[in-house]
């Protein structure tokens, strides 16, 4: 029985703003230039592999000035993002639905910590979230699930009774390796295409559809009803 609910942030709540692409080349460069060599052997890797890569080689002798190296990249990134950051559509009634339920909800977010704060504040969407783990409460960001692993924690759930919804590859690869189920949103971050390879729990057009799912197992669950759950 699903009975609680982790949000991923960018993509999935709010609309996808960070600039991938400029990001990930500073990133590349400037951990290749902690170690001392070129940016290719950063080649292929996303933002989250950057950073698990380069705090791997960096190693306990090198890894403060890494961390300092890059951090402030990542913050940077972060907060032009939030200057464009809108409501998804579908996002706000799913939230407020889901409080009214009593349903506990999570943010996993590979977003930093100011960024986050900032975005759930000024969206007003920071009431329902009793757990907020951001890419600075974690040693790796999603896919490793270390970020899903302490949210579970501090909501006190198990794996088997959580859905993470989100809209990437990285959410899905790290709701499996946590053992959480998981729900993918279109229109985020990874393409349909990528999505629907990955066969995820569910694939949504929008978040509405999660309550569906989720509602009626649990007004029943309220009523003394248990249904299966349809996932
Ligand atoms: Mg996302």
């Amino acid at each position: 029985m699903i009975r609680c609910v982790l949000f991923d942030l960018e993509g999935t709540l709010v609309d996808f703003q960070w600039k991938l692409e400029e990001a990930e080349a500073e990133l590349r460069r400037a951990a290749a230039g902690v170690l001392g060599g070129g940016p290719e052997r950063f080649a292929g890797l996303n933002y989250a592999g950057i950073w698990k890569a380069a705090m791997e080689a960096a190693g306990p002798a090198l890894g403060p000035r890494m961390e300092q190296t890059l951090g402030p990249i990542y913050d940077r990134y972060d907060m032009d993002a939030a200057t464009r950051w809108s409501l998804r559509a579908g996002a706000a009634p799913t939230l407020t639905r889901l409080r009214e339920l009593g349903v506990p909800m999570a943010l996993v977010t590979n977003v930093g910590r100011k960024a986050t704060t900032r975005i759930l504040t000024r969206l007003d969407i920071d009431r329902g979230f009793g757990t907020v783990v951001t890419r600075n409460d974690v040693p790796r960001m999603k896919p490793s699930p270390e970020g899903i692993h302490k949210a579970l924690s501090a909501l006190g759930a198990t794996a088997a009774e959580a859905l993470m919804v989100g809209d990437s590859l990285s959410d899905l690869e790290a709701a499996r390796a946590a053992g959480c189920r998981v729900a993918i949103v279109l229109g985020g971050e990874s393409t349909e295409a990528a999505i629907r390879a990955a066969r995820p729990d569910r694939v949504l057009t929008d978040l509405g559809e999660i309550l569906g799912a989720l509602c009626e197992p649990l007004e029943c669950r309220k009523a003394g009803r248990p249904k299966a759950q349809s996932y």
